[in-house]
């Protein structure tokens, strides 16, 4: 068997344990004789599997118990839809912070449904920094207040939350979630999509404080109100069961395996430094984002030359580095090194771009 390490920014990498345990349980689930995928999601072998996810997900992110976790399904792009739904019931207007695309589209969707106001944009430098903010800027009397957490795409993250006061805060936290340990009394309402930290696709975890369940404006489709699945424990119709099943075992492999999200921070803070600073040393490679607002997940870079760039990313899958191609409005490169890349792989990448450089 041949394994490439994958730096795909989502889906992506898994741990390997998580595959072979899935693997092992394929034809017969725990004596149930069926896989995961087959059984009724109302069995009691698959109650216990999704009430054991969320009971995982509590502990390994301490999330208090005045919190309610849900699995759904529609991507974090339908979370776009579903904050405002759910949560622009008062003043009619949410603040906006614009980082990069996926915050951008979040703003564009919310305008839709009401006043989604641009408090700050860092787009003037192609999202390559965290725009500072300032709560005198803020409105008071926001329904709530929206950051994306880590950008993906243009590889920056916040250090610090905005203060938004009594204003809620919600995140979209796709691709930090169990990056790193998180506050989550700080939050309204997190949310993420599951293929680039947790689980396979098909999954979005969204945890929200009670209080701001239960005030969706009467056009609000069914499945998209969040009390329909809060009273039905996320059971309302049928859940991702498979996906919820190996963000069950990919919780069990943070918590037993890694030793929780401290340990977790630990590792990433490892890896990312070892590819920044090797950037920072090269004379080929740089990266693109100012330095205090560096993603510990994705890691964008380019040698400012289109066609060594293309030549990089063409040698590198062949040498089994793979899925290293920049997002297609950036160019250049980006590494994804999300929870389940091992510090390895990121110590053989900077080796292969090391030798590139002495090469080219
Ligand atoms: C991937 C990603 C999305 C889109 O997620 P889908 O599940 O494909 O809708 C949104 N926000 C962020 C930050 C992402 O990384």
């Amino acid at each position: 068997m041949s394994r490439v390490y994958n730096f795909s920014a989502g889906p992506s990498v898994l741990p390997e344990s998580v595959l072979q345990q899935a693997a092992a349980e394929m034809m017969d689930y725990q004596g149930s004789g069926q896989s995961v995928m087959e059984m009724s999601h109302r069995s009691k072998v698959y109650d216990a599997i999704i009430k054991s996810c969320e009971a995982l997900l509590r502990e390994v992110m301490g999330i208090p118990d005045n919190y309610k976790v849900l699995f759904l399904q529609g991507g974090a792009s339908s979370q776009f839809a579903m904050v405002p739904l759910n949560l622009m019931n008062g003043s009619g207007s949410a603040d906006y912070v614009i980082t990069g695309q996926w915050a951008s589209k979040a703003q564009k969707e919310a305008a839709r449904y009401g006043d989604a106001r641009i408090v700050a944009s860092s787009k003037d430098k192609t999202f390559t920094y965290i725009p500072e903010l300032d709560p005198s800027t803020f409105n008071p009397e926001a329904d709530y207040f929206h950051i994306c957490m880590n950008n993906t795409i243009y590889g920056t993250r916040y250090t610090a939350l905005p203060e938004t006061g009594k204003v809620p805060l919600v995140a979209d936290v796709s691709s930090c979630i169990l990056s790193e340990p998180i506050d989550v009394s700080r939050f309204g309402v997190l949310y993420a999509g599951a293929q680039k930290n947790m689980a396979p696709a098909g999954l979005t975890v969204v945890i929200i404080r009670e209080d701001l369940i239960g005030h969706a404006r009467d056009m609000t489709p069914t499945m998209f109100n969040y009390q329909t699945h809060a009273d039905a424990d996320s059971m309302f119709n049928t859940p991702p069961c498979w996906s919820i099943y190996i963000c069950k075992l990919v919780l069990e492999w943070l918590k037993n395996d890694i030793g929780g999200l401290e340990n977790m921070k630990k590792i990433n803070e490892e890896k990312a430094a070892l590819l920044y600073d090797f950037l920072d040393s090269s004379s080929l490679f740089k990266g693109t984002v100012v330095k205090k607002d560096r993603s510990l997940m994705n890691i964008p870079f380019v040698t400012g030359n289109e066609e060594m760039d293309a030549r990089f990313v063409k040698e590198a899958a062949a040498a089994g580095f793979v899925n290293l191609k920049g997002h297609r409005t950036v160019g250049g490169m980006r590494a994804s090194i999300y929870n389940a890349m091992p510090v390895e792989g990121v110590k053989k990448l900077v080796e292969f771009m090391r030798e590139f450089e002495k090469n080219a």
